[in-house]
């Protein structure tokens, strides 16, 4: 057991342990894989069921390679049943690197002397939210350090000098925050400010680990982060990002926990976390941690996919961590939101030299710094329909009362339509000749595949609205 339950309470009530490494580890090596049992598992997710852990082991458990293409197989099915072609993109935006943890992976440690520190003023913030604008971006990842500077007001304010700024006809309609666990009280501040979702990645869910790689600061805290995303639901935060970071420990370990971590939100909540993200390790200024538990490609791949099919209806973030090709793999297994265009450098969106990495000013290194008109060039060859779309956290329709692939036809009646007006509002104001005349035969497409209903006209409508100058239109 890992809890203090005197220490660790929501509103008087103390927290049930929910992550227990003992029955992670039985769950692993006490269950048997066989083809046979493969296919039924994914035939059950086929069903849009959640898997349990015992099932989701037996996915893990798999390595013959029939299976593991079955697996990958059943992904993409799911996808192309639950998600239909829609991508989500959005860019990060790191507001400071001061950072008072020592985690040995990140380069903004406090121990990393070589770490230029800067944190964006609000002007600053400004600049950097319009060269976002500039590129087309409407929805964005605000990052911060872990820092006595970085509180709920500081985070709060810097939300709404986002939601301001506006240059010609770009605007950010979505603002999530990737930032330390705060309390109950700090949740409700940043809530105020109008956040979509608040994502905290657990690392590593096995306490040892954990452990050796959060050297000093609160973050060593195993349970004060593993408990905040129930301080943020409990702050009225019903919109939240679970993930671990792979490569820190067993893969197969950190993907059970993160179904078990699913399972706590479904019971505590009635709603699991509305995205999961599954960050590889990349090269930092200073790494310093233990390569043992690197995950290979094939490895990584087949998670993504054992993923999608244990959770079918949470969203999936894929970065630009990864390289292009890994990317383009994994696309296929159910990821619903990639980053474009993507910078983490401190400042970066206004430098000339974008592309340049310096690791002394930026977290990690990144593999895909395709600029956001090239990333959905290329979903659109791959006839992926590439959204910005915002429309749901905006009517409100999130969390417990609202799932929306337990909303028959939901995706069809809103995201696919929505897709294509943000697509057509990013054709008409930032891309290129060529990519708006793909874009506009790919959005043509799928209005043929759809069948007519009055949505078909509706949406024609709403079409030849923003091809005359009106924005902002949604279902
Ligand atoms: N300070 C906040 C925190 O620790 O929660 C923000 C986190 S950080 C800016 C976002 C995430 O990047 C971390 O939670 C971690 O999973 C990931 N990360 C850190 N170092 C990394 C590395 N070397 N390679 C890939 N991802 C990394
Ligand atoms: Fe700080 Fe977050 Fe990096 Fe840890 S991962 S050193 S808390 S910025």
């Amino acid at each position: 057991m890992i809890y203090s339950p005197e220490k660790y309470k929501i509103a008087d009530v103390p927290m049930q342990p929910f992550i227990d490494s003992e029955e992670i580890w039985d769950f692993i090596n006490k269950t048997e894989s066989t083809p046979e049992k493969v296919d039924e598992v994914i035939a059950k997710s086929l069903a849009k069921n959640r898997l349990s852990l015992a099932e989701t082991a037996i996915l893990i458990n798999a390595t013959d390679s029939a299976s593991i293409q079955k697996i990958k197989e059943g992904a993409r099915t799911l996808k192309k049943q639950v998600y239909g072609e829609r991508i989500v993109l959005f860019a990060p935006l790191y507001i400071g690197n001061l950072c008072t943890n020592n985690c040995t992976y990140c380069g903004f440690r406090t121990d990393n002397k070589k770490q230029k520190r800067t944190t964006l003023d609000f002007p600053e913030i400004v600049s950097q939210v319009e060269s976002l604008q500039d590129n087309g971006h409407k929805r964005l990842i605000l990052v911060y350090g872990e820092h006595p500077r970085y509180n709920p007001e500081f985070i709060a304010e810097t939300v709404k000098t986002v939601y301001k700024v506006k240059k010609g006809r770009g605007e950010i309609r979505r603002v999530n925050i990737n930032a330390a666990p705060l309390s109950i009280e700090g949740f409700r501040t940043v809530k105020e400010s109008g956040i979509g979702t608040y994502q905290i990645f657990q690392e590593t869910y096995h306490q040892e680990t954990y452990k050796k790689v959060h050297l000093s600061g609160q973050k060593a805290d195993f349970n004060n982060r593993l408990t905040a995303l129930d301080r943020a639901q409990e702050a009225g935060i019903d919109d939240v990002g679970i993930g671990a970071l792979f490569g820190l420990y067993d893969w197969r370990y950190e993907v059970l926990a993160l179904v078990r971590h699913v399972n706590h939100f479904e019971a505590a909540y009635r709603v699991g976390p509305h995205t999961i993200s599954f960050p590889r390790i990349q090269n930092a200024s200073e790494l310093a941690i233990d390569k043992n538990h690197i995950v290979a490609d094939e490895d990584f791949t087949k998670l993504v996919a054992i993923l999608r099919l244990a959770v079918p209806y949470t969203g999936m973030i894929l970065t630009a961590r990864e390289p292009e090709r890994i990317r383009k793999e994994v696309l296929e297994f159910g990821v619903s939101q990639i980053d474009g265009g993507t910078n983490i450098q401190m400042g970066g969106y206004s430098k000339e030299n974008a592309n340049d990495q310096d690791l002394d000013m930026e977290q990690f290194e990144i593999s895909d710094t395709r600029s956001l008109g090239e990333v959905i060039e290329e979903l659109v060859e791959h006839d992926y329909l590439p959204s910005f779309c915002t429309a749901c956290y905006r009517l409100g329709r999130t969390g417990e009362h609202f799932m929306e692939f337990s909303v028959p036809g939901f995706i069809k009646r809103f995201c696919g339509p929505n897709a294509m007006l943000t697509m057509a509002e990013y054709l008409e104001d930032y891309a290129t000749p060529e990519l708006k005349q793909k874009g506009y035969e790919l959005i043509d497409r799928k209005i043929v595949e759809m069948a007519k209903t009055e949505k078909t006209t509706a949406l024609l409508g709403k079409l030849e609205k923003i091809k005359n100058g009106e924005r902002d239109l949604y279902f």
